[in-house]
């Protein structure tokens, strides 16, 4: 009787391992660091250890194990189960699907991260019991996942949702992927940074100048704290993050027509002062009969979800079958 997933989901800097039931409750996790050495080429093996490992600690033979899914960073062809891309580990056209199939004897199924992340959500957090979701997460870059039908929407070469990637402003900063402007640069922790710093630079007489001359940096948390206590400079930063968010949204809401849309990543930490914003602009900006069908909502996941969404799409790729 088999009755469990293995839901995996590799970062640049840690791979959490689930167990999951068919249900999608989350019987077991732990956490490794991300072997970067070698181009990650220890990485799956260093990961298939650790299963075994909990497998034995939990007393479940492997015969209990339906497949094994996986969200890894980057761009992927989840058909024939490849990274195409992966800059922050050093994947090229690795094929992880065939790797990790070779030294398991499972079935495996490969998705981007953001993209199982998104599953995850719609499986069993925020967008849990809706057919359309639209994932946005916000955090030292900015990731996105597009839930279409109750389907990943994965695109013809693995680009879909790539929202951190649409151009907002032409004539901004040079974002990671070569190009200008893109959403990333502006409303992710390094692009809200940026604007701080240019700020406490400009005016160094305001509460955000002296912390910064005090602390030697300025954090995303210390620019939300101070505008709750109604720094000005601060505030008009956070207006201006939540402006863009909820303008990107709407258009991509025109698009995607979701029921439901989920805002996630160490970003999203923020609470309400973050949701009530995008709301209010995403309010401003949409079109009436997208924005009266759709809620905006906070993760609820958190770390798990990539986990899970993964664990998803393998329990879905073995009830087609
Ligand atoms: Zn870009």
């Amino acid at each position: 009787m088999k009755r469990f997933i293995i839901g995996i989901d590799i970062g640049g800097t840690t791979c959490k391992i689930g167990l999951i039931g068919t249900s999608g409750i989350l019987h077991d996790k732990c956490e490794i660091l991300t072997n970067l050495s070698n181009n990650g080429q220890h990485i799956i093996k260093g990961i298939w250890k650790v299963v075994n490992e909990q497998l034995n600690r939990l007393n479940i033979p492997k015969e209990a194990i339906i497949g094994i899914g996986v969200g890894a960073p980057g761009f992927i062809n989840h058909q024939q189960g490849i990274v195409y891309e992966s800059v922050n580990i050093g994947w090229e056209n690795y094929p992880l699907t065939e790797e990790l199939s070779r030294l398991s004897q499972l079935p495996v199924v490969l998705e981007n991260d953001a993209n199982v992340a998104a599953f995850g959500e719609h499986w069993q957090g925020a967008g849990k019991g809706t057919d359309h979701l639209l994932m946005i997460t916000l955090g030292t870059g900015i990731g996105g996942g597009i839930i279409a039908d109750g389907d990943i929407l994965s695109g013809a070469s693995g680009a879909a949702g790539e929202i951190g990637h649409l151009t907002i402003n032409p004539n901004g900063v040079q974002c990671n992927c070569g190009r200008i402007g893109c959403l990333e640069t502006i409303v992710s922790s390094r692009g809200i940074i940026r604007q701080a710093l240019n700020k406490a630079k400009q005016y160094p007489g305001s509460s955000l100048g002296r912390l910064h001359r005090e602390n030697g940096k300025i954090t995303v948390p210390d620019i939300f704290y101070l505008a709750s206590v109604g720094e000005n400079l601060s505030r008009k930063i956070i207006d201006h993050v939540v402006d863009i968010i909820g303008f990107t949204l709407s258009q991509l809401a025109i698009v995607v027509n979701p029921t439901c849309i989920v805002i996630g990543g160490g970003i999203s930490k923020a609470g309400k002062p973050l949701e009530t914003g995008i709301k209010k602009y995403f309010q401003k900006y949409a079109l009436a009969r997208v924005r009266e069908s759709c809620q905006i909502k906070l993760a609820q996941l958190r770390n798990d979800a990539g986990m899970i969404g993964a664990a998803r799409l393998m329990l879905q790729q073995d009830l087609s079958l």
